[in-house]
């Protein structure tokens, strides 16, 4: 059994928080094992939690076509949430609920080694950028997380809720192959200066 398939049958049997009480099923992600990116949602809504699969609500079907404008499928990246469980009604995860599931998300990022992890939404921000800052301030902008370049971006349902957000969202998605050259030529585990958010100046 692989690394990845461990965690998600770990999660399956999950009861570290209250989530585990109301869920249906656990959605621990998927996609390619050895991704260039993972994009990190940030929980699952109704469709996943009956389907154990993220993003194949309304949301995943605006991602995909991201995707697609970019020319990836969803089987080319890896696609997870930082909570593998929906909170009840959609709520926002509680912090307790983050950290009780904090070392799944760390275990398939270390077993995938990507070169970019695109973060959708707040909570999925927070994980891996310094705190202090908006996601209007940090959208579009990179950080280094332990030797890994990190890209905010809007979570695609924002564009649902927000007609007026998806032409910046999908202006975001348009960086991400460049990105991903970029951090090819970035050395793995290289610190950089104090792991700030930047605007990469290529664009
Ligand atoms: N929203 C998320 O953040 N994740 C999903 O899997 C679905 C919707």
């Amino acid at each position: 059994m692989s690394e990845l398939e461990a965690v998600a049958k770990e999660i399956a049997a999950c009861h570290r928080c209250e989530l585990s009480k109301s869920r249906n099923l656990t959605v621990p992600g998927e996609g390619n094992p050895n991704a260039e990116i993972v994009f990190v949602g940030e929980a699952p809504g109704w469709y996943e939690n009956q389907q154990g699969r993220p993003f194949v609500g309304p949301a995943g079907q605006f991602l995909e076509e991201l995707l697609r404008s970019v020319s990836l499928k969803r089987s080319d990246v890896f696609i997870a949430n930082v909570v593998k469980c929906r909170p009840p009604q959609n709520r926002d995860p509680l912090p307790e609920e983050i950290e009780a599931c904090s070392g799944y998300l760390e275990r398939q990022l270390a077993a995938i080694r990507p070169k970019l992890i695109v973060t959708l939404g707040r909570h999925s921000m927070a994980k891996f950028f310094p705190p202090g800052k908006s996601i209007r301030e940090l959208h579009g902008t990179t950080c280094m997380k332990n030797g890994v370049l990190c890209y905010a971006m809007y979570h695609p349902a924002a564009a649902l809720h927000q007609p007026s957000l998806k032409r910046t969202i999908e202006q975001d998605m348009l960086k991400v192959p460049k990105l991903v050259a970029v951090a090819s030529s970035v050395v793995r585990g290289e610190e950089t200066p104090e792991e700030k958010p930047s605007q990469l100046s290529l664009f």
